[in-house]
């Protein structure tokens, strides 16, 4: 059943903002939620941003036929096809925001930008796509520890890896956005902003005027993004992270439009939670270590997962990949912040404990 949906019929249940239908947000926008089967963020919404020369988007989707055909669906209720897209606005390369519009690009009109730090991401995932090497987030699992994880994450993915996407998905935008670039609409003025850490080019968008933050994953209103876990991995991915949310203080406060979950009042009030978070996740880890050296699989084993403190050993070998990492992370703002060391030993693992005062 598709329908319109006011703002405020959303409210009281926690999915029901992907729920397929077209939620109308008011001055020709409109928050478009396409499914993600098999994943648990269950949905990605599309922000269509409408007007009489065609319909720009802000994210795409991932390049299934379901989402295919529910965007069709949409776009349809507001009076629109797939050719009058004009733009493809992508927040970062993860497949589930950037390969709809590369395969919807493949047969129709519509130009897409994507943050030019990703580059560097673009060229890892063709590396991995042809064999070259391992994706970043496999390849650091033995340095931190996690060895044995590596190799059951490696049989997990060992099929999908055989028979990767197809290379289409993964051709390059038609523009590399450099932060600060102005993306004139007919109806609206987005400017882009680089806020590396859940990717290292993730961009936002932000419509000054219109009070509206096109969020991606940098903002999400129920969870905290995955930090980092990207084909080209950086030590700093948190540290960026923690950077890209206080950035958004320095902008005026405006309505959050997350790529997962739904449209809320103040882009401020949910970056203030994710720093606090964060802070909380900090200490913690740091007690963690403190009785170091400790690797980021052992840290990661000492601290309890989700919102419902779930034991390390509970997850599957995806989600333990993911705590592992996410643990490396708070590990690697911990030495930046002066409050751990890390040496690495023969082996090439990396070991962090207290520094020792004197
Ligand atoms: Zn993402």
């Amino acid at each position: 059943m598709e329908y319109v949906t006011s703002r405020a019929t959303a409210k009281d249940d926690r999915n029901a903002w992907a729920e397929s239908g077209v939620e109308d947000l008011g001055g020709g926008l409109y928050r478009i939620p396409l499914p993600l089967p098999n994943d648990g963020l269950t949905a990605v919404n599309v922000y269509a941003i409408t007007g009489e020369r065609g319909v720009d988007l802000v994210d795409a989707g991932m390049a299934l036929d379901q989402a295919r055909d529910r965007l069709t669906q949409a776009l349809g209720q507001l009076g629109y096809g797939l050719p009058d897209i004009r733009n493809f606005f992508i927040t970062h390369i993860h497949q589930d925001h950037y390969t709809l519009a590369v395969q919807l690009r493949s047969t129709l009109r519509g130009q897409i930008a994507l943050g030019e730090e990703e580059r560097t991401n673009m060229v890892a995932i063709r590396d991995v796509a042809q064999g070259r090497h391992e994706p970043g987030f496999i390849e650091m699992l033995p340095a931190l520890g996690a060895a044995e994880l590596a190799r059951q994450v490696r049989a997990i993915l060992a099929p999908g890896l055989a028979n990767p996407a197809p290379k289409l998905e993964w051709d390059d935008p038609d523009r590399w956005l450099a932060d600060g670039a102005v993306i004139d609409l007919p109806s609206r003025s987005l400017r882009a902003i680089h806020t590396p850490g859940h990717t290292r080019g993730h961009v936002v968008f932000h419509d000054e005027a219109g009070g509206l933050l096109f969020a991606g994953d940098h903002v999400l209103p129920h969870i905290t993004p995955s930090i980092g876990f990207q084909p080209a991995i950086t030590r700093q991915a948190l540290s960026q992270y923690l950077g890209s949310l206080r950035l958004m203080l320095t902008l005026p406060d405006s309505r959050l439009l997350p790529a997962h979950g739904p449209v809320s009042d103040s882009t401020h009030a949910r970056v203030n939670e994710l720093l606090a978070h964060h802070e909380t996740r900090l200490a913690q880890t740091l007690e963690a270590a403190s009785a170091g050296p400790v690797t980021a699989f052992a840290a990661a084993a000492a601290l309890p997962w989700t919102r419902r403190k779930r034991k390390f050993t509970d997850l599957d070998p995806m989600n333990q990949l993911l705590a592992v990492g996410e643990t490396a992370a708070h590990l690697e703002v911990l030495v930046v912040r002066g409050q751990l060391i890390r040496v690495t030993s023969a082996e090439g693992i990396d070991l962090y404990s207290l520094p020792e005062r004197s």
